[in-house]
């Protein structure tokens, strides 16, 4: 090797490790730029998971919500029927904890013969079952129970879904509805048999004995009476009873005095006829907010019930007190009292103490729910204070301000 040469073998190799250096930053560099690529690729994945993560929570937590503020009960069950989940309806309709009953079996949890064997008759039939059981817990009665098949994702049964609701109040007004159709028809066909009876009679006997044609027709007329008095306290309560009664009532302030006076003017005299006195103790300045009409009704029955039922010779009195928020109006007699055991029935239709007594005095046995459904429809209640032998007080409590919607019961 000649002594020029050395310079350019040297150059070459400074110019090979330069080319190599040159190369390895290049590379570095490239492997760097796809690292960050990688990096960026993946925060950008983890970010649209935790996104993803975050819309599920939300998604999941409305559900949640939707599902716990029903007023249906939900009840998910596996196939062996251990209780999955179940919302706050379910626990309450149920009498159930969440907590206890996840993970437990139905018949660990809930004692009910009636149930299980709408459980096992809905997983017989593939799932889809509909029926009302009487389930007794404290918030329910008789529930509705409806069943669907609860699937996997490949559609194989996982389990059953059942949708709880209590349907106790409805019924209730069903039954009551039918019975009270049924006592109508009831209290209706003795007056009209009667009338069909004694004008056949006359028909028969013709008007040759007139004392006995005039008694006849007497009865007749009673007869009539009663069938018109039926039908006018049938009308009051189902117009009491429309849902709406209370928006289409005109409410104005109404004085106690001023609503008394003719309703005791007009009953004073069939009162004094039996020896009864009737007193009044109103204060001028007591008035409530409420219908005129409605009001004089309530106090026109109970006064004439005190009357009708009190012996001769008593004294019937009406005591009007306030207090901050209600005004109390009180009809108490001095007549043979009720006993204990009737007095939480008194205020039902058709309801009476001495069936035989009502009817001969012309009571439809009305009148008192006819005074309780005023009461209810002014916002008030009605109660009753009654002992054998001692007299009675019935008392009609009327907020000092209407509600502003009607408590309906
Ligand atoms: P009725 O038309 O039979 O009087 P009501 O609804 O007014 O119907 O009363 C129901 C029942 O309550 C009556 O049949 C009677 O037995 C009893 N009753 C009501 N008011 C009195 C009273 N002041 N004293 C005793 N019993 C009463």
């Amino acid at each position: 090797m000649t002594l020029a040469a050395v310079p350019s073998v040297l150059i070459w190799l400074l110019g090979a490790v330069l080319s190599l250096g040159a190369g390895a930053a290049m590379a570095w560099t490239i492997a760097a730029r796809s690292r960050r690529r990688v990096e960026a690729a993946r925060a950008e994945q983890i970010a649209a998971l935790e996104a993803r993560i975050r819309s599920l929570d939300a998604q999941h937590a409305s559900q949640q919500l939707v599902l716990q503020s029903m007023t249906t009960g939900i009840l998910a069950l596996d196939v062996q029927q251990h209780v999955v989940s179940l919302n706050a309806a379910a626990e309450r309709l149920f009498g159930l904890s969440s907590a206890t009953a996840r993970g437990r079996l139905l018949q660990e949890v809930l004692r009910s013969p009636e149930l299980h064997r709408f459980v096992n008759d809905a997983i017989a039939t593939g799932g889809t079952a509909r029926r009302e059981i009487t389930f007794d817990s404290a918030a329910a009665g008789i529930l509705h129970l409806a069943a669907e098949p609860l699937l996997d994702a490949d559609g194989a049964p996982a389990g059953l879904l059942i949708a709880a609701d209590d349907v106790t109040a409805e019924r209730r007004l069903e039954a009551m509805r039918s019975d009270f159709a049924a006592n109508v028809s009831h209290e209706l066909r003795t007056p009209i048999t009667n009338i069909k009876g004694y004008v056949e009679t006359l028909l028969e006997v013709g008007w040759e004995d007139p004392a006995r044609a005039k008694q006849f027709l007497g009865v007749v007329l009673d007869n009539a009476q009663r069938l018109a008095h039926l039908v006018e306290d049938i009308l009051a309560l189902s117009s009491l009873e429309q849902r709406h009664a209370q928006e289409r009532l005109q409410f104005e302030p109404v004085p106690l005095s001023s609503l008394l006076e003719p309703v005791i003017d007009e009953i004073r005299s069939s009162a004094e006829a039996r020896g009864i006195v009737i007193e009044a103790h109103v204060p001028d300045d007591a008035i409530v907010l409420g219908s005129r009409s409605l009001l004089g009704q309530a106090m026109a029955n109970l006064l004439q019930n005190a009357i009708q039922y009190s012996g001769p010779r008593t004294r019937v009195r009406v005591d009007v007190t306030r207090e901050s928020d209600s005004t109390t109006i009180a009809v108490r007699d001095e007549g043979p009292g009720i006993a204990e055991k009737h007095l939480p029935r008194l205020f039902e239709r058709f309801y009476r103490v001495d069936q035989a007594r009502s009817r001969e005095a012309g009571g439809t046995g009305l009148g008192l729910a006819i005074v309780k459904h005023i009461a209810m429809v002014h916002g008030g209640r009605v109660s009753v204070e009654s002992r054998l032998g001692a007299g009675s007080v019935f008392r009609v409590h009327l907020p000092t301000t209407p509600p502003a919607e009607q408590p309906w019961i």
